[in-house]
């Protein structure tokens, strides 16, 4: 399943800070756009308002069509994917999956069908058992979007999923991510700063800067013509 999603002229301020400003964006149903700009950019503002994590201040977003900006995360048919995983300590690798689940009443026969089904895709089948503190980084990673998985949501919503892992690892998990989009084929927004994991995975890379998208483009379209000295100087393009 995969779905559209549409950021009309949206506005965050808290307070006096005026964080994002005026920002609208048109995501097709299955493509894999990377917002991308430097630390404090807006980045994970802008996914957590899309995922519910966060209220509007101005404007609207919708997903597959629907309006989704008043209602709460659990009902915008999108899930997260967290840097920090937030897993929790105290359950196994099947609790983690399980838990959303159990908490809007679904029946135990799904729940074990889609921890089941994720567990295969992800190649955690036999992890299912452990606690996260006898887990790998790279595993743990594998759990944190299982759990995303099992929602079965039309978007996957990642906040740098990838920067607490080494560089071989790091290397190995963009390529699965990329098999997993191709496999799923839902719409995927990916938050990261860095310009190589932007330049690997996108379909459209999404350039934020001061407040502002500055750029959406290819990889190729933002490389060879980007719109800015910004934009040329963040991403490496020749001046
Ligand atoms: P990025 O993910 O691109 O690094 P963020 O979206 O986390 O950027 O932050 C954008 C700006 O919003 C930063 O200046 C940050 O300090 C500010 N900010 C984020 N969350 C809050 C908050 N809850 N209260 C006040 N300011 C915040
Ligand atoms: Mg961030």
């Amino acid at each position: 399943m995969s779905a559209s999603i549409e950021i009309t002229n949206v506005t965050k301020r808290y307070g006096a800070l005026t964080v994002l400003d005026d920002v609208s964006l048109s995501i097709e149903a299955g493509e894999f756009v990377v917002f991308l700009g430097p630390s404090g950019c807006g980045k994970s503002t802008l996914l957590r308002m899309i995922a519910g994590l966060e209220d509007v201040t101005a404007g609207t977003i919708a997903v597959g069509g629907e309006r989704v900006d008043t209602l709460p995360p659990g009902k915008r048919g999108v899930a997260m994917v967290f840097q920090s995983y937030a897993l929790y300590p105290h359950m196994t690798v099947a609790q983690n999956m399980s838990f959303g689940l159990e908490n809007i009443g679904m029946a135990k026969a799904e729940i074990g069908r889609r921890v089941e089904q994720a567990a295969a895709t992800l190649e955690i089948a036999h992890l299912l058992d452990r606690k996260p503190a006898k887990l790998s980084g790279g595993q743990r990673q594998r759990v944190a979007i299982g759990r995303a998985i099992v929602k079965e949501p039309k978007a996957f919503l990642f906040d740098e999923p990838l920067s607490n892992l080494d560089a071989a690892l790091r290397g190995r998990t963009r390529l699965e991510l990329a098999q997993l989009h191709a496999r799923l084929g839902s719409t995927m927004i990916f938050v990261t700063h860095d310009q190589v994991e932007a330049m690997t995975l996108a379909d459209r890379i999404v350039i934020m800067h001061d407040r502002k998208i500055e750029q959406i483009g290819t990889p190729m379209e933002i490389y060879q013509r980007p719109a800015s000295r910004f934009v040329a100087g963040f991403v490496g393009s020749p001046a």
